[in-house]
Parts: structure tokens; C-alpha cells; sequence
């Protein structure tokens, strides 16, 4: 009896000890509300249907180009309840920063990629251009006079600023206006405080369909064509900045050492989340496409992550007279 007793204990305590999860799940956002909170609060919504009876909690630990977040969630206990949802800073900082309090690659459990992000160039509605070509002229010969907004040092709004600038060689820079976000960034150029900005289409579109912002360009390979709003932009490659290509991403991430029945648990629900039609609707209406292809296991988005920390080095590198 008194075994059978022991077993039963024994067999509760091993379920226990995978008990996931005891209490809310927080995703860290690194920025304040804008595009990377939009996105999250999707995801939140879509992970909670496919994991009843979990909470999500959305937390914005802004500052410094996201990686105060990151550093919060690379710090925090490795038990699932904590996770950060961060983009392509992930691998441009580990580019930019001589000195990060974290390791890209090695203090985060990945659990996945969520979506690709095209971005667009946007400017103050005053501006005196209504084409790329003519935005294009007007910068290079008032280059120094205008400001141009980011949301930090390692934000994708900077990284694509950069690469911008270093594309056209402007001989004259901008002055770069560091916002924690470009939620912020985005009422400071309605507000006509700055020029122009880079942002993703999760936080422009709304903008360029009311039309308070022009759009100039879009930042990818190929235009947008599926998407009704953004379909007639061109692309930068084809308006002379050759190669020009730049699609930012987002993932999902746990501390590193959380529990591999966890991390699985994470996993299939994040996976579960990416494949909901009202979620894929949803980042579709606002230019993001839902990831489907190997990027969305653990090891696929690291080794993604990783291939892209390389290839953004020499990028970063040639436009690194431009960097803050
Ligand atoms: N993703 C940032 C935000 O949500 C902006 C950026 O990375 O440029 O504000």
C-alpha cells in the first residue's frame, strides 16, 4: 500500500514538474505601442486559442533599439512565462553594438519565426515631392537640413536608414532622430517635428491609406503586388539603388535553458497560432506575411538568425560611416 502510495506521489510530482504554464505568459515587446506591439497582440490572441486556459500579458520594455527588452528577457527565469518577441535586431545588433549585455545565439531559446515585413519609405505630408524620383532629388541636395526618424540604434527603422543613405552615398547625412519606437516616431512626423522615416507596413499602412504620410518607396526586392494598398510603389532596386533589398522579420523567444518540454509546448501552439486563418488575415491586411516554411522550428529560425548576423555584417559595415 504504502508503495502504491509512493508511486502515485511520484508519478503527480513528474507531471508537476511539467506543469506549462502556472501563471501568465508575458511577451516583452522591446518597443513602445507600433508595429512590433501590433504584431504581438496578434500573435497573443492567436497563441491563446491554440493553448486554453493560458493568459498572455503584453509587456513594452522599450529603449535603445530593443535590446533593453531583449535583455530583460535574456535575464529572466528560463521557465516559459517570460518570452520576448523581438525582429531583425536580433541579428543587426549583434552587428552594431561593440558591447551587448546578451548574446544573440546564446542566451535565447528560439522557438520560432513569426512573419517577413516589408518596409516603406514615408515622409511629412509638406514634403515638396510626390514621387520617388523627385523625394530622391530633394534629399540630395537638402540632405543636411532634414531628420529623419528611427526608433534606436539596432531598430529596423535604423538599419534600413542606414542602408538607405549608404545605398544613395550621400555625401551629406541626415540628422537621425532616435525615438523608443516608431509608434512615437510616427506622430512626431504627423506632427511635422521630423521629415521622413522607414517603417514597417504594420505601422504605415494605416497612415498611407488616410493619406497623412506620403510613400515613396517600398524596401523589397519586388513590389508589393498582392496588396491593394501598397501595389503601386516602386521598389528601390528599380528606382536606381541597385540590390537594394531589405525585408525585416519577427521571432519568438525564451530565455536559454528553459526546459525543452516547454520550449515544444511553445513551439506547437506558435506553430498552431502561424497556420489560423483570422491571424494570417490579419497580418496580411497589413503587409506582413505569416512565415509557413522550416524558419518556424526552433533550429530552422536559429539558423536563419545566424546566416543573417553574417550576411549583415558587411552590410552594416559599408554603411557604418552613417551610424549614430
Ligand atoms: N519595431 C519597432 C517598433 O515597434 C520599430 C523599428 O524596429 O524600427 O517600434
Amino acid at each position: 500500500m504504502k508503495k502504491l502510495v509512493a508511486l502515485a506521489l511520484t508519478s503527480v510530482l513528474a507531471t508537476s514538474a511539467f506543469a506549462f504554464p502556472v501563471k501568465p505568459i508575458t511577451l516583452v515587446v522591446p518597443f513602445p505601442p507600433g508595429p512590433t506591439d501590433t504584431v504581438t497582440r496578434q500573435l497573443a490572441e492567436a497563441m491563446r486559442k491554440a493553448m486554453p486556459g493560458a493568459t498572455f500579458v503584453v509587456e513594452n520594455t522599450s529603449g535603445a533599439g530593443g535590446t533593453i527588452g531583449a535583455n530583460r528577457v535574456a535575464r529572466a527565469d528560463a521557465d516559459g512565462h517570460t518570452l520576448l518577441v523581438w525582429h531583425i535586431g536580433m541579428a543587426s545588433t549583434a552587428n552594431l553594438y561593440r558591447k551587448l549585455p546578451f548574446k544573440a545565439l546564446d542566451d535565447f531559446t528560439y522557438l520560432g519565426m513569426i512573419n517577413e515585413v516589408p518596409m516603406t519609405l514615408i515622409g511629412s505630408p509638406k514634403l515638396p515631392a510626390n514621387t520617388y524620383k523627385e523625394f530622391e532629388a530633394y534629399v540630395r541636395s537638402n540632405g543636411g537640413k532634414l531628420n529623419m526618424a528611427h526608433a534606436g540604434i539596432g531598430a529596423a527603422s535604423h538599419l534600413c536608414g542606414l542602408m538607405w543613405q549608404s545605398a544613395m552615398g550621400l555625401k551629406e547625412g541626415m540628422t537621425t532622430i532616435p525615438f523608443t519606437g516608431t509608434g512615437p516616431a510616427l506622430n512626431a512626423l504627423l506632427g511635422g517635428q521630423v521629415d521622413l522615416m522607414c517603417d514597417q507596413t504594420t505601422n504605415t499602412s494605416g497612415q498611407i491609406e488616410a493619406k497623412s504620410v506620403k510613400a515613396f518607396a517600398v524596401t523589397t526586392s519586388k513590389r508589393l503586388s498582392d496588396n491593394a494598398l501598397l501595389k503601386d510603389l516602386p521598389t528601390l532596386q528599380e528606382s536606381g539603388l541597385k540590390g537594394f533589398d531589405l525585408t525585416i522579420w519577427h521571432g519568438l523567444y525564451a530565455p536559454k535553458g528553459t526546459p525543452a518540454a516547454v520550449s515544444k509546448q511553445l513551439n506547437t501552439a506558435l506553430q498552431a497560432a502561424l497556420k489560423d486563418p483570422e491571424f494570417i488575415a490579419k497580418q496580411k491586411a497589413l503587409g506582413a506575411v505569416v512565415v509557413t516554411d522550416k524558419r518556424v522550428t526552433n533550429e530552422g529560425h536559429k539558423a536563419f538568425v545566424a546566416d543573417q548576423i553574417k550576411k549583415l555584417g558587411p552590410v552594416i559595415d559599408a554603411a557604418g560611416q552613417f551610424a549614430d
